[in-house]
């Protein structure tokens, strides 16, 4: 029988080390939280070699006396938390009262340190967890802890070190998240005599964020503010033209710490739902300020995860305050189409905010007496709703390739552009009508240049937030069948239908059971008149059945309600009379972004006058 005994401290502290110290950038970090914690103002860190060879962090704040040092690098001693009850009402950064025994034990470490009511310093020197004695020092007010030669006695934990860089990277991360936390508090970062950041204290966070995550993620960001009685949530969110392959410029941080949750990353992806690509994350600098018993910080050795007493209020404010923010915001911005087959300087920009006034202007040369009356999507038809007919198009042939004569013999049916040809008597400005080209695509003219608008995308997005706007205030048109239908399903799809029918009957879909596999169809969206209602159940079918993870109500009408607009939208291949063609960008303003369509594609792109000049190489 083996037998019992306790372990020494030295291994209690190494065991306590491999949990929180993982490489040099935990280092920082906990010396960083310890120097925040001491309230200072002014923190300098000075690294050699990645960290594996030096780390030296110096603040200003409260300092240690002489006759605490020792206590500072015992285990489990702290200055922060005094009982049990104290777990629950953490106000600082630290309270487990073993980072600097952690480090102490693998580390060469020189604690220095001066209080501002002591005349002389004192300094502690502990290598590999040996004490040397306490000496006297002349230094500032304030703290040096000097970490040399991390890992030295724990050479599995050394083999693990990656390269200088690596490890550099990860350091860097760690002073930028508490760098972002702490905007009033003077960072610097100094890398084997190279000073990588200099961050002056400021009021404004965007300075910092600048500073450290770059001026044009800066200077798109929108700010965030709201606040109940028990939570606020403030700071910014990058405009969606700014998103990023991963989710690494998530920076959320708890009453000044930086954390990582899934759940709110999942309420940002939710937020930001239909203005992102698939596989593109949203980039946020956002505080939380939570009253300390609200949440449970205990529950992590480096407190990177925490847990909310509830959750589920917080995911819900800030899905809220970011959707709502984005209804009063206009998201569009200018950002190049990667893979367009351009100069790598010619960008191609997304919809330019000009276009709204482009098509209220369009609407008034349209003559209609009530502008508004006659787009309203009304659905039912299935196809764009009729507007009133304007001047045929004008069709203009482009420039025949090289051989063959130009200007062409018969002028009549080839007229040379009149915004291209320099030469040409100039069109009325901003002509309402587009071109179809492909049956896909509508070439229109704008102020700007030229913009081709995908038919489909913007179809679809228009379509999308009315309905939505319509299954929000529960004023869904549906449409009655005189004689219900029964529809034949399998056993898996007939129940997956009839567990949903409240959310169906939200989207104006009524159903019944009628024994067995089928089920009674007696009513569905006017939309979707031109679909079978089978053809309507099959297709709501696949967004019901969801493999894994069951979604919430919420996302399963949100992709019920994708489902329906695309359905129903023209598709990318139809031919569409010039009369349709204009109707469906007389509604175009009516979409709030309808710069993209509801799966974050975008619906147009603009080729501006100069970029084509360029291209022609005019200048
Ligand atoms: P914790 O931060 O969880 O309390 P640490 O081991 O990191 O544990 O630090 C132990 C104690 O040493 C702290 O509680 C604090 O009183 C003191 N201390 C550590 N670093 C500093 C510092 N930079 N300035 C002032 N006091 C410090
Ligand atoms: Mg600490």
């Amino acid at each position: 029988m083996p037998s019992i005994c306790q372990l020494p401290t030295s291994v209690i502290n190494k065991i306590a080390a491999g949990e929180v110290i993982e490489r040099p950038a935990s280092v920082v970090k906990e010396l960083l939280e310890n120097s925040l914690d001491a309230g200072a103002t002014r923190i300098d860190v000075v690294v050699e070699k990645g960290g594996a060879d030096l780390i030296r962090i110096t603040d200003n704040g409260c300092g240690i006396s002489a006759d605490q040092l020792t206590l500072a690098v015992a285990s489990h001693a702290t200055s922060k938390i005094a009982d049990a009850d104290d777990l629950f009402r953490v106000h600082t950064l630290g309270f487990r009262g073993e980072a600097l025994a952690s480090i102490a034990e693998i580390s060469r470490l020189l604690l220095r340190s001066r209080p501002a009511d002591c005349e002389a310093g004192a300094e502690l020197e502990v290598v590999g967890g040996r004490h040397e004695p306490i000496r006297p020092v002349g230094c500032p007010t304030g703290t040096s802890v000097e970490v040399r030669q991390l890992f030295f006695n724990t050479p599995v934990r050394h083999k693990y070190m990656r390269t200088t860089q690596t490890e550099m990277g990860h350091l860097t991360e760690a002073v930028c998240r508490l760098a972002l936390a702490h905007p009033c508090v003077h960072f610097s970062l100094t890398h084997g005599g190279r000073l990588i950041h200099d961050l002056p204290p400021t009021d404004d966070p965007r300075d910092r964020i600048a500073a450290l995550c770059g001026s044009q993620i800066a200077e798109s960001l929108i700010a965030i503010d709201s606040e109940d009685d028990q939570i606020r949530l403030h700071g910014y969110v990058a405009n969606p033209t700014h998103s990023r392959g991963n989710n690494r410029m998530q920076y959320l941080f708890l009453n000044g710490r930086h954390i990582r949750d899934r759940s709110l990353q999942h309420a940002l992806g939710e937020a930001y739902r239909g203005l992102l690509l698939t596989g593109r994350y949203p980039v946020c600098f956002l505080h939380l300020e939570i009253a300390p018993e609200l949440v449970d910080v205990n529950v992590h050795p480096t407190k990177l995860e925490v847990r909310f007493q509830d959750g589920g209020r917080i995911y819900s404010q800030l899905l809220g305050s970011l959707r709502s923010k984005f209804l009063s915001t206009d998201l569009v911005a200018r950002g190049s189409v990667p893979g367009a087959a351009t100069d790598s300087e010619d960008e191609i920009a997304a919809a330019t905010p000009q276009t709204s006034e482009l098509f209220d202007w369009a609407k008034r040369q349209l003559n209609d007496p009530k502008p508004e009356s006659g787009n309203t999507w009304s659905g039912g038809t299935g196809q764009i709703p009729p507007y009133r007919p304007v001047e045929p198009l004008q069709m203009h042939t482009v420039a025949p390739p090289t051989g063959a004569t130009f200007p062409p013999a018969d002028g009549a049916t080839n007229r040379v552009d009149p915004v291209v040809g320099e030469s040409a008597t100039p069109a009325p400005h901003f002509a309402p009508s587009a071109l179809q080209i492909h049956n896909r695509y509508l070439v229109v003219e704008n102020e700007e240049g030229l913009e081709v608008i995908d038919q489909h995308a913007l179809h679809e997005r228009i379509l999308y937030e009315s309905l939505r706007d319509k299954v929000l205030s529960g004023s869904i048109e549906s449409q009655r069948l005189l004689v219900p239908e029964p529809v034949d399903l399998a056993a898996s799809e007939a129940a997956a239908v009839l567990e949903n029918r409240e959310l169906l009957s939200q989207l104006g879909v009524a159903v019944e059971p009628f024994g067995g596999e089928t089920v009674l169809v007696s009513a569905y969206p006017a939309m979707l008149s031109n679909f079978s209602p089978h053809e309507v159940l099959q297709g709501l079918i696949e967004g019901l059945q969801t493999e894994g993870k069951q979604p919430s109500p919420r996302d399963l009408l949100d992709e019920l309600m994708h489902m329906i607009a695309c359905k129903a939208a023209v598709k990318y291949g139809d031919s569409l009379t010039p009369e349709e063609v204009d109707a469906l960008l007389a509604q175009r303003h009516l979409a709030q972004d309808h710069h993209h369509c509801p799966h974050g594609r975008p619906t147009a792109l603009v080729f501006t006058r100069e970029q084509l000049d360029r291209q022609f190489k005019r200048v």
